[in-house]
């Protein structure tokens, strides 16, 4: 053997994905993207994408999961888990005693949520104060277009839905940074403490009611609110308020072959497991998809993936084919969909080059992530990784190894824990993002059209 087939016989070779994407793959991906775009662009928190997936799941053919209910091979179920997270699953041929292939991604992300007693005026503006949810560089947050999406009940209880920043005719918000000129002191700060988190208030008006008083300008916010939600000062009590980078998502770069969208993280690989399965024939084994809430706040509350409504739901399937679910779950696998930094060459400090995923490599599969020591890691066995790695290959699904970033750099969780904690073997996956957790985020077409047909074959293994 020459040396040449000597490597090409031993040694790894991973090759950038458009070295094989072949010309009816190269369109299935962009009609894919378009997919994913609309997605996004109508649901940038969990209760819109919880939404979405409701109102799509019922136009395939879903049926909503009620105790009792029998099931035979090829329905489709969901359940809404109070309008924040939602579980679906098609049935299998085989029975649950063998087990669920699982994909589970969360759809909410980093942002600005109203506090409590958001409303305020200060020197003839007004203001709403705010409190960051999820890990964000507030630095990146101020002098931005910012939208404003969530619910408000009102006092008589009914309802009403927010969304105000995202038509093009709509007034958008922002958050106000100090001019260079006067930042000689702003400027020797560290970056975590340019901007900090009660300075995080956006700007919802400058014009005052006519008449004598104080306050006004809040007034006349207030009073547009109301003329619009039939809202008042007090509805904000009971309300759920979120501020968001305003805007859609865009093709990024001359080749148009980058995403970029605020909330990629993690609602890129929510929709790449829900569109296989809307379109799902009878599978082997019974699929499940979970989109769940809190994970940027670590899987917690009623509705994050530590949350018992994922058993409930598993139960409700297993009774109706009296199994146990302790022998589902043990029998089941889960891939554990969410996004891996993809390496920057902009910050090549931060990341071990030979073990960091890359745009447009296909899905990464993480065998671990945690910080330090894999604190908090799900660490992947050999075997589940083999079953991955199989998986992918026999469905020609373009996939890369990852981890996240240097050992001792930082690090951060997912899903995964709680998912292998309830006894399932679950391993990372996901879709490669550039500026995670920033207002705009970046992802390659080709890793996300990848990352769809990793949680294909999963579904379908
Ligand atoms: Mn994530
Ligand atoms: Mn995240």
């Amino acid at each position: 053997m020459t040396i040449e087939e000597q490597k090409a016989a031993l040694l790894s070779s991973p090759k950038n994905g458009y070295a094989t994407l072949s010309e009816v793959q190269r369109q299935q991906m962009e009609e894919y993207c378009l997919g994913y775009r609309k997605f996004i662009d109508a649901a940038k928190t969990e209760r819109e994408a919880t939404a979405w997936a409701v109102e799509h799941a019922k136009a395939h053919g879903f049926q909503e999961l009620k105790p009792g209910m029998e099931l035979k091979p090829g329905d489709k179920v969901y359940h809404n888990n109070r309008n924040k997270s939602i579980v679906l699953a098609v049935i299998g041929k085989e029975s649950l005693a063998s087990g669920a292939n699982i994909c589970a991604a969360h759809v909410d992300s980093p942002r600005m949520d109203l506090k409590p007693n958001p409303l305020y005026e200060d020197s003839e503006l007004a203001y709403c104060k705010t409190h960051y949810y999820g890990g964000i560089k507030k630095y990146q947050w101020v002098t931005i277009p910012l939208a404003l999406h969530g619910v408000v009940y009102r006092k008589d209880g009914s309802m009403v839905t927010v969304t105000i920043g995202e038509d093009e005719n709509d007034p958008v918000f922002c958050v106000s940074d100090l001019l260079i000129h006067l930042s000689a002191d702003q400027m020797k700060k560290p970056l975590a403490e340019g901007i900090v988190g009660e300075q995080l208030n956006v700007i919802l008006g400058s014009e005052p009611l006519t008449g004598e008083g104080s306050d006004l300008v809040k007034l006349h916010i207030m009073s547009l609110l109301h003329e619009k939600y039939g809202m008042v000062e007090d509805d904000f009590h009971s309300a759920e308020l979120t501020v968001v980078p305003a805007g859609k998502c865009r093709e990024v770069g001359l080749d148009r072959s980058l995403l970029g969208a605020y909330g990629h993280d993690d609602r890129v690989c929510a929709y790449a497991e829900l569109a296989p399965l809307m379109e799902l024939g009878i599978p082997t084994h019974t699929a499940v998809c979970i989109l769940a809430d809190k994970e940027e706040i670590g899987s917690v509350g009623i509705s994050g993936m530590q949350s018992h409504y994922f058993e409930t739901f598993m139960q409700d399937l297993c009774d109706a084919q009296g199994v146990s679910l302790n022998r589902c779950l043990e029998a089941s696998f889960c891939l554990s969909a969410d996004v891996s930094n993809a390496y920057d060459p902009n910050f090549p400090e931060t990341c071990d080059k030979r073990n960091n995923s890359q745009l447009n490599y296909g899905v990464a599969i993480l065998k671990y992530t945690g910080s330090k020591g894999k604190g908090g890691a799900s660490d992947a066995s050999a075997e589940a990784m083999g079953h991955v790695r199989t998986t992918l290959d026999k469905a020609g699904v373009q996939w890369q190894l990852a981890t996240l970033g240097k050992v001792d750099q930082g690090g951060g969780g997912t899903v995964a824990a709680y998912m292998a904690n309830r006894n399932i073997v679950t391993v990372d996956a996901g879709v490669p993002v550039l500026c995670m957790h920033a207002p705009m985020e970046l992802v390659s077409k080709l890793d996300c059209y990848m990352t769809m047909l990793a949680c294909k074959a999963i579904y379908e293994a």
